[in-house]
């Protein structure tokens, strides 16, 4: 067992169905415990930093947009191995194929745009985390 830092986006889709305070608990639930969190709009200079894994895919400029329809709230979380816990509690990219459960099962978009509309980004490794939690929050924003 490893003690890590995840970092977690709330996407737009989850600010605008009111559904961040329910996912939020189902982190506490886990025992997760929560080292930072802010609001912020993302520009499109750190969405081509934060998707540059994607940035030459043709969905990339819908992502862009739907990433700019609200701001997004960015969560620290810490706990055990939470890197590829909240990967499980989040299931996979496609909220259809995501099982009941699962955040993107319950909460997902499941008639449109499912592999876009998935509620969170959640880190996929340590070394992610560390780059993405420098990426969304500054020195002494995180406790
Ligand atoms: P994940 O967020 O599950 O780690 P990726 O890193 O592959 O997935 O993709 C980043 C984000 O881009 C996804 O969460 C989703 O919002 C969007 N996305 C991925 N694949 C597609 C696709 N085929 N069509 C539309 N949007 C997509």
């Amino acid at each position: 067992m490893a003690l890590e830092t995840t970092l977690i986006l709330f996407k737009p889709d989850a600010v605008a169905k009111n559904i961040v305070g329910t996912v939020l608990s189902r982190f506490e639930n886990e025992g997760f415990k929560i080292r930072g969190m802010k609001m912020l709009f993302l520009t499109d200079e750190l969405l081509a930093d934060h998707y540059s894994h994607i940035a030459d895919k043709p969905f990339f400029p819908s992502v862009r947009g739907f990433m700019q329809e609200t701001p997004v709230i960015a969560l620290a979380l810490e706990g055990d191995d939470v890197i590829v816990k909240v990967r499980d509690l989040l299931g996979p990219t496609d909220s259809k194929a995501a099982a009941p459960g699962t955040l993107r099962g319950d909460f997902g978009d499941k008639e449109g745009d499912a592999k876009m509309r998935n509620v969170c980004h959640a880190s996929d490794s340590p070394e992610a985390a560390a780059a993405e939690i420098q990426r969304f929050f500054k020195d002494g924003e995180v406790f």
